[in-house]
């Protein structure tokens, strides 16, 4: 299944009113300044379903159900995710997006990036472990960090070796354009040997 941009996704969002949707459908009575009704997904008496067009989400207080009108249509329709997506577009006039072999292959880098720089991050960690490297750790530790802070934070450090983190990183699979394009590691300019851009140094590592 394809991955949609979170922009067209945010687009149907805002084309499409929550509260239309979902009034065409059940009754809604206007609350402040959500909508409330009794709850088309379990059974009740005293309604417990809520619609906010701010947020553009849906809750119940009574089974939990929560989402959005991609979700609320998937739902409510029994259909899929996919079928949702495109009924949604149709009725909001947008086209769907066209899905290229670029594009799939620009998605499939975009992973590969993430699992390097997850696996690279996870390594820093444990540099920070080994006793030769106890004056980063210390260094760390005399600011105040708790270890529960390093780890929630994945901080790691570089140790002082131009080759540690490839040798690591190629052992796991990943090549040496990947680790340039991810910015870990550089060529050096006369000789083209590539060699780790962090040397000798704390990391912190960028989570998003
Ligand atoms: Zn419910």
């Amino acid at each position: 299944m394809p991955s949609f941009p979170p922009r067209f996704m945010d687009d149907i969002r805002a084309r499409i009113t929550l509260s239309d949707l979902i009034g065409r459908r059940i009754k809604l009575a206007r609350a402040g300044r959500e909508y409330k009704a009794c709850c088309p997904f379990h059974k009740e008496k005293t309604p417990s379903f809520y619609v906010n067009d701010d947020k553009q989400f849906f809750h119940c207080f009574g089974c939990g159900a929560h989402g959005d009108v991609i979700g609320f249509t998937m739902r409510y329709d029994n259909i899929s995710f996919l079928e949702a997506i495109e009924r949604l577009a149709a009725e909001a006039g947008l086209q769907l997006p066209v899905f290229t072999p670029e594009d799939a292959a620009q998605a499939a880098t975009q992973k590969s990036l993430y699992a390097l720089m997850d696996t690279a991050a996870t390594w820093f960690q444990e540099q920070l472990a080994f006793p030769k490297n106890r004056d980063a750790l210390g260094y760390l530790t005399d600011r105040g960090l708790t270890r529960e802070t390093l780890a929630n934070f994945r901080l790691g450090f570089a140790p002082d070796d131009d080759r540690a983190v490839i040798r690591h990183l190629s052992d796991k699979g990943f090549t040496e354009p990947q680790m340039i394009d991810a910015g870990l590691i550089k060529r050096r300019d006369d000789t083209g040997a590539p060699y780790s851009f962090f040397r000798d140094r704390v990391m912190f590592p960028v989570m998003d």
